[in-house]
């Protein structure tokens, strides 16, 4: 019986090794997976004049929610969140979304017309498209509050809470399984 326990304990320690690496554990191994990072990529090419603040809120997001790892993707690379430049107010698919999936976020110009901080519009849309809902706070320091909070609001680093969330949405690799049907979130003043 001690035999077999020390067994089972040699097995766990091989799956925790393989997760360090970067190797695809089993389902059944969940738990102990933790480590998993969702990849995932995006195409600016619908909104070339933004790219720089896309590619600063990618950044952001790398840097707030480690279970995700955002990149611009390279020609025939299968895109996980493609951003169109758009005339309306900024509009986005909510997630999270999958590895085998595509979403889109339009980046409305209405907002940027109207003052708002762009770097922080396309991360709050980022947002949606990585699970979060808006939630209407009036507070700067939320970036889901979106354009509840006033138009001079440059913060676009997600609050701990919301940070929080994301990780969970992508803990164990949860968003690599088969995506379900999306919702459009459209944001407004
Ligand atoms: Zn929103």
């Amino acid at each position: 019986m001690q035999r077999r326990t020390l067994a089972l304990v040699a097995a766990n320690a091989l799956v925790g090794a393989a997760v360090v690496l970067g190797v695809a554990a089993p389902a059944n191994a969940a738990q102990d997976s933790a480590a998993l990072v969702t990849n995932l990529t995006y195409s600016d090419s619908g909104a070339s004049q933004y790219a720089s603040e896309i590619a600063q809120a990618a950044s952001i997001w790398n840097s707030a929610a480690p279970n995700v790892r955002i990149t611009k993707a390279t020609a025939g690379q299968r895109v996980n969140i493609r951003i169109v430049s758009d005339p309306g107010w900024p509009q986005a698919q909510l997630g999270p979304v999958r590895s085998s999936q595509t979403l889109q976020i339009w980046f409305g110009k209405q907002a940027v017309d109207q003052g708002y901080n762009k770097v922080r519009i396309i991360t709050h849309e980022m947002g949606h498209t990585l699970g979060l809902p808006d939630r209407r706070t009036g507070l700067c320091s939320d970036l889901m509050s979106g354009s509840s909070a006033p138009v001079s609001c440059a913060n676009a680093q997600p609050s701990s809470a919301e940070r929080s969330q994301v990780q969970r949405n992508y803990a164990n690799g949860l968003a690599q399984q088969e995506a379900p049907l999306t919702v459009i979130i459209k944001d407004a003043a």
